[in-house]
């Protein structure tokens, strides 16, 4: 079988089901993809899985699927969030990017004391979130929150929710990501390019629920952090066979 488009819809889909597009859709399909009556495109809402659509009605500002046969069932991820501090634009990018591809169910940017940015377009970033599972043969889209305090974020925490705090302070010791059940939710955190201040950091530390973790022995960047806690907490605990 030929390697068909992947396309994130919001409409149900299902046995027979039309899918009306909007006019960025369409144009994405019928112009620049070049799609035609006949086509067929690959759909997934993050709820109905994934399904084999033929294009019913082709125009340049609208058009219509119709859902052929489910080719995935749905796959969630697992219960992670990634907390984050958004760093320069396109670094932050990266993270959502990445942060889709790698498996988390939540995407949370978070303003600490040192964070450079005060405002992020969180469209644009759940954008890019769409974008990396279309191209990764997700059947779930992350969402990607609003900027919001850390402080306020930890005030009002979820009960059970366990945290992997990233502590550049830890760099070279050994602080693992100790083994605990798999099944349970949990949050990765990330700081900004300056790192957490020492009340945050001691903040951090006192939380019951949070695990402190080094990346090993040297200072990574924001963005390489990101994937590298991601992939560690994927290893040990996440849907990694
Ligand atoms: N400015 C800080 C410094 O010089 O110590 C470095 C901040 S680092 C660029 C950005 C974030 O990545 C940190 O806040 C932390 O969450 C994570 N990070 C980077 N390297 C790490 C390491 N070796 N261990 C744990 N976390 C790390």
């Amino acid at each position: 079988m030929s390697a068909k488009i992947r396309l994130y819809v919001e409409h149900p889909l299902g046995d027979g089901q039309s899918v009306p597009l909007d006019r960025d859709q369409a144009h994405y399909l019928f112009g620049v993809m070049r799609l035609g009556m006949g086509g067929q495109v690959l759909l997934f809402n993050s709820r109905d899985g994934e399904w084999l659509a033929d294009v019913e009605q082709a125009g340049k500002r609208a058009g219509v699927l119709a859902c052929v046969q489910q080719t995935k069932p749905l796959q969630m991820p697992p219960d992670l969030w990634l907390l984050f501090a958004p760093i320069k634009k396109a670094r932050t990018d990266f993270i959502v990017e990445k942060a889709a591809e790698m498996g988390a169910a939540r995407i949370v940017p978070v303003q600490t004391e040192f964070t450079n940015s005060e405002r992020i377009r969180q469209d644009r970033l759940q954008a890019h979130a769409i974008e990396a599972a279309e191209q990764c043969g997700g059947t779930y889209v992350p969402e990607v929150a609003e900027l919001q305090k850390l402080d306020r974020l930890l005030d009002h925490w979820p009960d059970g929710r366990q945290l992997m705090f990233c502590d550049e302070a830890e760099v070279g010791a050994a602080k693992r990501l100790a083994a605990s059940t798999p099944g349970q939710p949990w949050a990765i955190l990330i700081g900004p390019e300056g790192g957490f201040s020492d009340r945050e950091r001691a903040r951090l530390s006192a939380l019951p629920f949070a695990h402190v973790v080094s990346l090993g022995p040297r200072i990574l960047r924001a963005d390489t952090a990101a994937v590298a806690a991601m992939t560690i907490w994927q290893q040990a605990l996440g849907d990694w066979e």
